[in-house]
This record gives C-alpha cells, sequence and structure tokens, in this order.
C-alpha cells in the first residue's frame, strides 16, 4: 500500500475506528489515549441512553432526547448512527470529525461493529482495528464486573458481543487488550505511525518480522500487544485484508 497523494485521502488516513466487543475496554483505552496524548482527538458521540453515575454530558456522550436525535439523523449530521444493544441510538456527530481531520489531528472513533461498517463505506482509508479480550471468560467477568448493567441488559450484550467477535477478521488490525496501558500505547504507536504515513509495512517499528518480504499492495501490519510485534502476514481477502491472529506468548 503506498502513501496517498491526494489531501482528502491523507486526511481520512487519520482516523483511526476503535471496535470491539461489550465490556473488552474500548472506552477505558481511548480514555488512555486521551490522557497521555491529548493530540489524539477523540469523537464524543450522542447516545439516547440515560447518562451512567459520574458520566458527564459533552465529556462521556452528548446525552439527547429522542427528538433530538432523530432530527440529527434527518439533518445528515451524523457520521454514522446505530441501535446497539437493542436498548438505545447512538451516533458520531459528524462536523467535529470533519474539523478534526481537516486541522490534521490523529482522530479516532470508539465505535460499535454496525458502526464500524457505516464508516468503512463512507471512508474507506480510515483504520479498522479491532480491540479484543484475551477470553470470553475474562470478557464476562468485566462485564459482571463493571456492575453498570441488570442481569438482562449484560445477557442482552453478551449476545451482541459473540456476533462481535465473530467479525474480527473484517478489520485491518486487531488489538489484544491484556492490559489498558499496554493496549493504549499499541494504539498510539499505530495512530502516529498512521499519521506519518499509510505505508504499513515501511513504516513499522524495529521488529523482527520488518525483514519479511511483504507487498506493500497487499499486505498491512498486525499487531499484538501479547507478542508486542509486527506480523505483516495479513492477505487481502476478496476487498478487504485478513490479519492473522494474535497469538497469545506471554
Ligand atoms: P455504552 O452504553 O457501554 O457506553 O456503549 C455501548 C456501545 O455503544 C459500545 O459498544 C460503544 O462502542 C458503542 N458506541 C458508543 N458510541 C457510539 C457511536 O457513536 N456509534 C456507534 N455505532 N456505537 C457507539
Amino acid at each position: 500500500m503506498s502513501a496517498p497523494n491526494h489531501p482528502e485521502q491523507q486526511r481520512r488516513s487519520r482516523l483511526v475506528v476503535l471496535a470491539g466487543p461489550t465490556a473488552v475496554g474500548k472506552g477505558t483505552v481511548a480514555a488512555a489515549v486521551r490522557d497521555s496524548h491529548p493530540d489524539v482527538w477523540i469523537s464524543v458521540s450522542a447516545t439516547t441512553r440515560a447518562p451512567r453515575p459520574g458520566e458527564v454530558d459533552g465529556v462521556h456522550y452528548h446525552f439527547v432526547s429522542d427528538d433530538e436525535f432523530d432530527r440529527m439523523v434527518a439533518d445528515d449530521d451524523l457520521l454514522e448512527w446505530a441501535v446497539v444493544h437493542k436498548a438505545a441510538r447512538y451516533g458520531t456527530p459528524r462536523g467535529p470529525v470533519e474539523q478534526a481531520l481537516r486541522a490534521g489531528r490523529p482522530s479516532m472513533l470508539e465505535i460499535d461493529l454496525q458502526g464500524a461498517r457505516q464508516v468503512r463505506r463512507t471512508m474507506p482509508d480510515a483504520l479498522f482495528v479491532f480491540l479484543k479480550p484475551p477470553s470470553w471468560d475474562e470478557l464476562v467477568r468485566r462485564l459482571v464486573g463493571r456492575g453498570t448493567e441488570t442481569e438482562e441488559e449484560r445477557e442482552r450484550r453478551l449476545v451482541t458481543a459473540r456476533e462481535e467477535l465473530a467479525a474480527e477478521p473484517e478489520f485491518d488490525v486487531t488489538i489484544v487488550n491484556h492490559e489498558v496501558r499496554a493496549a493504549a500505547d499499541d494504539l498510539v504507536t499505530l495512530m502516529m505511525l498512521r499519521t506519518a504515513s499509510t505505508s504499513w509495512s515501511s513504516t513499522a517499528p524495529s521488529a523482527p518480522d520488518r525483514s519479511t518480504p511483504t507487498t506493500p499492495s497487499s499486505a498491512r501490519a498486525c499487531w499484538s500487544t501479547s507478542v508486542r510485534s509486527w506480523r505483516p502476514t495479513c492477505r487481502r481477502s476478496r476487498s478487504r485484508s485478513r490479519c492473522a491472529r494474535s497469538t497469545r506468548t506471554s
């Protein structure tokens, strides 16, 4: 894959879309990125769900009424939106994303699988990162442990989580969230490389796999937080590249 020349493509290439199943830690990882790298712009979504204790309007979400969300959809104010966990609507306000990209900032959306698929259609040059739990049991433990959902809501989220985990091959890169700090650091590394260039195999940091010959047009790097190495082993399958699964070795 060669670096894009068109300015619009360069702007788009700075967008990272982070998705993954419920309770995998997307929000926590995004917050860790924000804390350590204020230069990274992270979208604040609109949602019709009620705020949880401690959540601040305009910081964690824009908490809006159903009517207001309807208006945003009708006015095409949302880059993508979806009903998540069959419970509430969530959407990415379009204006701030376009502004951040125009300003050349490395930018990130933290959204669900349905939203990621929509962005894939409108901004195919974005980098799609799948955040994955170390195991199914660990995912359940995290969901139960955070204690923010009722039993019924937890069950519903776990059904969605199974579907979302199955979608991992649709993504460009997988990060296994063993530990928040490491996952956030890996995400930032990816974003900075993405900002510098979209030529993944030629911009990866010194790592054993760099010497592995890759065809730029047919390969993207895979990043594993567990082995902490680049794995340029992706194969392009139809229109998407498929990345080798991260294998836990530590
Ligand atoms: P929560 O209610 O736990 O904050 O979020 C539920 C789910 O909604 C998470 O998977 C989160 O990634 C997703 N989500 C948050 N904001 C957006 C958004 O703007 N668009 C979409 N499609 N999903 C979102």
